[in-house]
């Protein structure tokens, strides 16, 4: 489901959490939801060898905050691989 450079997740995080930074938002109760489910979902993985994280935690991308790895190998890989075209860099 997940192919790198046609990832939809970095960006579904992205919306959803500047969805959550306006406080005027109607659904952000059902953000939240969707937020916490797509993130449980994604972080026990590594985005590269989807290697489970098992006990101990991932590294998460850093610029986009949606994306988790078991090491920096796999980031690097994963980057060539098309992350740098899902990346949302935060603001
Ligand atoms: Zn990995
Ligand atoms: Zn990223």
């Amino acid at each position: 489901m997940e192919i790198p450079g046609h990832s939809p997740i970095p960006k579904a995080l992205f919306w959803a959490r500047k969805a959550l930074e306006d406080d005027s938002f109607p659904l952000r109760d059902n953000v939240t939801l969707i937020l916490s489910a797509m993130e449980n979902e994604v972080k026990n993985h590594c985005a590269n060898c989807r290697k489970e994280a098992g006990c101990s935690s991932l590294k998460r991308c850093v610029r986009c905050l949606g994306a988790w790895y078991c090491g920096k190998e796999c980031q690097v890989q994963h980057w060539k691989a098309g992350h740098k075209i899902d990346c949302i860099k935060r603001k």
